[in-house]
């Protein structure tokens, strides 16, 4: 996440999330500033139907709740990553705004009390002397508020670009930790932390998602017979495929291995079947060409095991029936998807 909003957008949007905060009863701290601060530069599109879709359903903002949104949508839990200390760090600038925005909140303060004064004044009986005095006062209290507000300027600035750079280091670990760096695919951590996400969601939307588990076929003897480099050079070409024909809210990852992942939300098994049959036909229809030649190495094919999330269920029984679906994509054949609601070696009642 990039804060690159110029001085004036970024102040303007500082005081829009004071004034959010205050009307929703929410405390303006460090944590909570950051949190409305995101949502209103309209940064954070997860985060942003989280809160919606909280509030459509009248859940009350405790502390709590506070809390776990900030965890979840802000710093996120990753091991590599000391959460604290980035805490404390966008904390301290968080609160370096709040400060700013709280100082000059007394500056408009007294500098209205100036006026109110000049003004009753005004209203009695003024000789020449008094108003040069009074238009010299107010000129003063005119001038201090100037230098408040280009300070303030100054000061979100300075906040801003700190923040900016705070962001884009984090950013940068933490996709270094979500990254698989042979494919620079999603890894398994990242699918893990997105699983347990994305069925959150569904279960909280009653919305259909589908996993589908994607294994090389055969890939000991190809490697064996063409070299690790070669075997390398298919992984990152079936990466390549997946990441090219899925959309943009489906999650690729590579589970580990030779084994491939994708997360399909908003899709009902039927809808998931027809990607993994179009990823399994892309890649059967590629053939690996050897680098320097007119040769190839030939076809290389992958069986994928797609099924549905049952609300409730935790995350390993969904994953054992995919692992379960592809075992028997394999055993029927390779080259093919199996898909269903239910495990393979489950009997339907009936
Ligand atoms: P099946 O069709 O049943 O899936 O057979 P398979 O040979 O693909 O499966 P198996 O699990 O027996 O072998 C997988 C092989 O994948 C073993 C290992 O040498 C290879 N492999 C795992 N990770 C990597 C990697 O990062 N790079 C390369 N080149 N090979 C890998
Ligand atoms: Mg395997
Ligand atoms: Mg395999």
């Amino acid at each position: 996440m990039i804060y690159s909003e110029p001085t004036h957008k970024a102040s303007e949007i500082a005081q829009q999330t004071i004034a959010e905060l205050a009307s929703e009863s929410i405390a303006p701290n460090p944590q909570n500033f950051t949190i409305w601060f995101d949502i209103l530069s309209g940064r954070n599109p997860a985060l942003i139907r989280f809160i919606d879709r909280a509030k459509e359903k009248g859940i009350e903002f405790s502390p709590e709740r506070l809390r776990e949104i900030y965890s979840r949508f802000i710093i996120s839990g990753n091991d590599n990553i000391d959460s604290n200390d980035w805490n404390q760090r966008m904390t301290e600038v968080a609160s370096k705004i709040t400060e700013a925005l709280g100082e000059i909140g007394d500056g408009t303060e007294k500098y209205g009390a100036a006026l109110e004064d000049l003004s009753g004044n005004l209203s009695g009986t003024v000789n020449g002397s008094d108003l040069t005095h009074m238009i010299a006062d107010i000129l003063s209290e005119t001038k201090s508020m100037d230098g408040q507000v280009s300070n303030l300027h100054t000061r979100v600035q300075e906040s801003s670009d700190e923040l900016e750079a705070l962001r884009r280091e984090l950013a940068e670990t933490k996709r270094d930790a979500m990254t698989d760096k042979l494919t620079g695919l999603a890894n398994r951590r990242c699918f893990d932390e997105s699983l347990l996400q994305m069925t959150t969601e569904a279960r909280e939307n009653g919305e259909q998602l589908c996993i589908a588990l994607c294994d090389v076929d055969h890939f000991k003897k190809f490697n064996d017979t063409h070299g690790h480099q070669v075997g390398d050079q298919v992984l990152r070409l079936v990466g390549r495929i997946l990441v090219e024909n899925v959309k943009g809210s489906d999650l690729p990852a590579r589970y580990g291995g030779e084994e491939f992942v994708i997360i399909l939300p908003e899709t009902p098994l039927k809808g998931a079947s027809i990607v993994a049959d179009h990823l399994r036909q892309k890649l059967a229809s590629r053939k690996l060409a050897r680098k320097g030649s007119e040769d190839t190495y030939g076809k290389v094919t992958m069986s994928i095991g797609v099924t549905e999330y049952i609300f409730g269920e935790s995350m390993e029984e969904l994953i054992e029936r995919a692992d379960g679906l592809l075992y028997k994509a394999k055993q029927e054949g390779r080259n093919r998807i199996c898909a269903a609601m239910a495990h393979p070696g489950l009997k339907k009642a009936g």
